[in-house]
């Protein structure tokens, strides 16, 4: 199908694009790779009025270290952060993750950005800004807030994110020197979206686990913190029947999605298996 018709704006800056946002008003779309939003345009699910394309802000390309936190640009593509140094010293779990969406097409077209913004509750990238305990910052015209990713992910497409906001980056905290990490998903076989993903990062102290942080997407319809699976967890020894019942509790509580691709039970069976094994790897892979 053909899109409804809109007016095409590609600012040189930042400032002007959030200037051209903030004129537009509620109607009006950013644009990254456009993986998302074209198709939503073409099937008339999304009519914005005018698309401001982010394609020349360079700044937003980057990656860089930056007071204990990797600063991800939200134009960075998937491929950026599988094939960064940078990332892959700091913190395996985010190109291990970028490394899993997907094709190479997809990783290379496709950003962070976009990806956090759009909120498909069976993207990848929520599981690790989850687990890692990732802040998201958001610019306007009038400034920049950050919103810790928490606090972001707030239904099937919708997140916290206000119509003349642009995500510019993505601030991962480093995680301390010998943390260990993972990334364990059962992908639908034709995307490679998430039907189940467990994103696990763990601090050790010995035997002893001193700090979890676990991501879950694409159990429901909001990609969460898995608390209750990482309270079991701290300040003890990961041992195999301990893993197995914190991890059984990451379904409490949750209403799983039940759609084509996997029944509410099934989805909820993977998650338990996965987060079990996903603390397993992170800890003895
Ligand atoms: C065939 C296919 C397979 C895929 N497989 C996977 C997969 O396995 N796992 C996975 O996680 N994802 C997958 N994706 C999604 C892909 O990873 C893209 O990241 C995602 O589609 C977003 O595309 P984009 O970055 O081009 O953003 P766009 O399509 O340009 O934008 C998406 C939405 O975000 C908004 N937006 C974009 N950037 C910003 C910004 N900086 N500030 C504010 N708003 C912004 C847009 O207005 C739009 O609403 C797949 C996509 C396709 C087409």
């Amino acid at each position: 199908m053909i899109p409804a018709a809109f007016d095409y704006i590609v600012p040189d800056s930042l400032e002007t694009a959030a200037a051209s946002l903030a004129e537009a008003g509620d109607n009006a779309k950013v644009m990254a790779g456009g993986h998302s939003l074209l198709p939503m345009m073409k099937l008339r699910l999304a009519q914005p009025s005018v698309v401001i394309d982010l394609k020349r802000l360079d700044a937003l390309r980057q990656i860089r270290s930056e007071g204990g936190a990797l600063r991800i640009g939200a134009l960075v593509t998937h491929h950026q952060v599988e094939t960064s140094d940078e990332v892959s010293g700091n913190c395996p779990l985010l190109a291990m993750t970028a490394a899993s969406i997907g094709d190479p097409q997809v990783r290379n077209r496709g950003t962070i950005g976009g990806s956090v913004v759009h909120g498909d509750p069976a993207a990848d990238w929520p599981a690790a800004l989850l687990a890692l305990g990732a802040e998201l910052t958001l610019t306007s015209k009038d400034g920049s807030r950050s919103v810790a990713a928490g606090d972001f992910f707030l239904g099937p497409l919708t997140t916290a994110i206000e119509p003349a906001e642009i995500l510019t980056a993505v601030s991962v905290p480093v995680p301390a020197a010998g943390a260990r990490s993972t990334y364990r998903k059962v992908k639908q076989k034709a995307s490679g979206f998430a039907i189940v993903g467990i994103a696990v990062c763990l601090r050790m102290d010995g035997d002893s686990c001193a700090d979890a942080g676990i991501g879950v997407t694409g159990l429901a319809a909001t990609p969460f913190r898995a608390t209750a699976v990482e309270d079991q967890l701290k300040g003890k020894a990961l041992t195999a029947d301990l893993i197995a019942s914190a991890a059984a509790q990451v379904t409490d509580g949750v209403t799983a999605l039940d759609d084509i691709h996997a029944s509410a039970d099934f989805r909820s069976h993977l998650a338990r298996l996965n987060t079990a094994r996903a603390i397993d790897d992170a800890l003895n892979g």
